[in-house]
């Protein structure tokens, strides 16, 4: 998506969703209680026209639920809507969200003829057992039938995973983020699993029957996972819960929650490049680096986190962060000086 596209969000909570997920209470997360119709979707369309900073650009995006699961009418009555406004030039684009066991080829046949762009399918995990402790209700074999389907009849395929769900551990992320990049999607959303309140996964934490995945385990594998997609050439579109006031408030009762995680994680990857770079320094060394004006800050990490560590971890006798005429992924070595002994 462009700086000139608008998002219009049109939330569709948890309607038609046979399942419950362990980790998921849509309603809380969305705020929206009611499900959603086509004056919702008529609404929201004129409220964004009439904003003064919305894009060219526009698409009408169905968040949440399982929207091709939904019952037919109410579906068709929501996408009626879309299409009228897709014809009328009011929207140029129309995503929606959906699970990989609610797709088909009658389905596709109807989100195409109603002008449907892009679906984003929950995966969440490409290991059974992973799903299976989840609650999803499907299985890896339907993530990878739906996405080569939706990929055959030239709809964007968009695929959510996440990492830290029951049984999962970062080898078993690093394996279904394998099999995302074979699916060849035209990008990515990754969710560290956040323990909501009033979720099974919740009571599984109360219970002692589940560890949280903190937001160090999260930073850790998110940082091993992002570099796989970047070579793959396959957008990242999210990384972590959007930030909201509910989560923020308390309803993240514990988990990979936190508003900057995507910079923590992007953040962990320099770390790792430098200590790379400056593994064999000398102890007793100054040291300046250059990184990509842009990257001075993930460089230095939160706090200075990632020059105290370096600094700890080569017994360095100085660190220095500079901007510097190189590209983005690149780390540079400015200087590695000694000091003179007397
Ligand atoms: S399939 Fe989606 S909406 Fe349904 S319970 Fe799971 S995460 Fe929630």
């Amino acid at each position: 998506m462009s700086a000139r596209e608008s998002i219009i969000p049109v939330f569709v909570p948890h309607l038609g969703c046979p399942n419950d997920c362990v980790f998921c209470n849509q309603r809380r997360i969305s705020g929206a209680m009611e499900p959603a119709t086509a004056e919702d979707v008529k609404k929201a369309i004129a409220d964004a026209a009439a904003l003064p900073y919305i894009g060219a650009k526009r698409q009408l995006a169905f968040y949440g639920g399982s929207f091709t699961a939904i019952p037919s009418c109410q579906m068709l009555s929501l996408l009626n809507a879309a299409k009228e406004a897709l014809d009328e030039g009011s929207i140029t684009s129309v995503r929606l969200s959906t699970r990989p066991d609610a797709i088909d080829g009658e389905i596709l046949n109807t989100l195409a003829a109603h002008g449907v762009e892009t679906i984003e399918l929950g995966a969440q995990s490409l290991d059974d057992e992973v799903l299976l402790l989840s609650g999803r209700g499907h299985t890896a074999a339907d993530v990878e039938n739906a996405s080569r389907l939706i990929k055959e009849r030239g709809f964007r395929l968009i695929l959510q995973m996440m990492t830290g769900l029951p049984g999962d551990t970062a080898e078993k992320s690093i394996e279904t983020a394998k099999r995302i990049i074979a699916l060849n999607p035209d990008g990515v959303r990754i969710y560290p699993t956040v323990i909501v309140r009033d979720t099974a996964l919740f009571d599984l934490w109360q219970a002692g029957e589940y560890s949280p995945h903190t937001v160090e385990d999260a930073v850790r594998v998110c940082a091993r996972l992002v570099p796989m997609f970047e070579k793959a050439g396959i957008p990242i579109i999210r990384l972590g819960l959007n930030p909201t006031e509910e989560l923020s408030g308390g309803m993240a009762a514990a988990g990979a929650y936190h508003p900057a995680l995507g910079e923590l994680v992007k953040s962990r990857i320099m770390l790792e490049k430098a200590m790379a770079i400056l593994k064999d320094t000398e102890p007793e060394t100054h040291v300046v680096l250059g990184v990509h004006p842009s990257k001075v800050s993930q460089m230095t990490g939160q706090k200075k986190s990632n020059i105290e560590a370096l600094m700890s971890m080569y017994s360095l006798a100085s660190l220095k962060v500079k901007p510097a005429d190189c590209e983005k992924d690149e780390i540079l070595i400015i200087s590695l000086e000694k000091d003179e002994k007397s």
